[in-house]
C-alpha cells in the first residue's frame, strides 16, 4: 500500500500500513509494561478500577478519571505511549482523548 514519501524535510514517513504495524508493536508493548507493573504490586488505577470513569460518557466522570491518573505510577509511560499512538477514545495519561 504506497511506498515511503518525504515530508518538507526530507524525512522518510511510514507507509499506512508500516504505521499501523508500529501501533500495533507499541501498544502491545504498553499493555505488557502496565502487566508487569501490576504484576510487582504497582496500583494502576485505571486497572485497579476499571469503571471508575476512563471510557465514561460523562465528561465530568472523564476527568475524574484523569485526576486519579495522576497517582499512576505508569503515567509518564502512558502520555509517552498516546504521544506516539494517540488514542481516539477514553481517558490516558492524564489527558481525555481528542475526541471527548
Ligand atoms: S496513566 Fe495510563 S495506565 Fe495509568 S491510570 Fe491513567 S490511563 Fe491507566
Amino acid at each position: 500500500m504506497g511506498s515511503p514519501v518525504s515530508d518538507h524535510r526530507g524525512r522518510s514517513q511510514k507507509t499506512p500500513r508500516q504505521a499501523d504495524a508500529m501501533r500495533a508493536v507499541l501498544h502491545r508493548g504498553f499493555i505488557e509494561t502496565v502487566r508487569w507493573a501490576v504484576a510487582q504490586g504497582s496500583t494502576v488505577p485505571c486497572v485497579q478500577d476499571p469503571e471508575g470513569g476512563w471510557t465514561s460518557s460523562d465528561r465530568m466522570q472523564r476527568l475524574s478519571a484523569a485526576a486519579r491518573c495522576l497517582e499512576c505510577p505508569l503515567l509518564d509511560e502512558c502520555r509517552a505511549y498516546t504521544t506516539e499512538c494517540p488514542e481516539p477514545d477514553g481517558v490516558w495519561g492524564a489527558s481525555l482523548s481528542t475526541s471527548s
